[in-house]
């Protein structure tokens, strides 16, 4: 899309993919009708965090839902406007990771757009783009933590960085994360017939 790759060409950095297979399969959720350029900045930019963490993710956006026979899904993300009241969140969390079954994987996360357009104009869907990918890293795994993308609120100069460059993982989050994924795939293969 023209559009789209001018916009790189202003806000975008060059990047060396360093994400290896196998990839997560992730599934995006709009249930606030976003316009198919600003879905299609967010979900690039969340690519390029998480293929820099070294977690290669291929993606499926839906718009209200995704049907049925969508294939492979990892992890889904649901766009939604507001929390419910059965989320118990802070009122300066963007969005909300729930933890896996016992023994299982985290799958489900939602992400709350009135927030993320509290936070900007005109650099809305960068700010999602940041959002979907923190709340796939607690999906993969990770909790808070005092610097990078995975603060539970982002200081105010990583508001304004954030809209120029990108916030990241650490190596640490990222080798997990990664572990996180290829213990997902390992699970996956289906068992060799007897
Ligand atoms: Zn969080």
């Amino acid at each position: 899309m023209r559009s789209h790759s001018i916009v790189w060409f202003l806000l975008g950095t060059s990047w060396t993919a360093e994400a290896a297979s196998p990839a997560l399969h992730v599934m995006v959720i709009d249930q606030v009708g976003i316009e198919d350029t600003g879905i299609a900045i967010a979900t690039d930019v969340a690519q390029r965090i998480l293929n820099h963490a070294g977690v290669a993710t291929s993606w499926v956006t839906c718009r209200s839902e995704c049907p049925p026979d969508t294939g492979r899904v990892d992890v889904s993300v649901r766009i939604v406007a507001r929390p419910t009241p059965d989320h118990k969140v802070s009122a300066s969390a963007n969005g909300m990771a729930l933890g896996g079954t016992p023994g299982g994987f985290a799958q489900y996360a939602y992400v709350y757009y009135e927030r993320v357009l509290s936070q900007g104009s005109w650099t809305r869907y960068r700010v999602l783009g940041h959002v979907l990918a923190h709340e796939i890293g607690h999906l993969l795994g990770r909790e808070h933590s005092g610097q990078g993308i995975m603060r539970a609120a982002w200081t105010q100069k990583q508001a304004q960085d954030l809209a120029t460059a990108y916030l990241l993982f650490t190596a640490n989050e990222a080798k997990t994360m990664q572990q996180n994924v290829e213990a997902r795939t390992r699970r996956a293969v289906p068992l060799p017939p007897r």
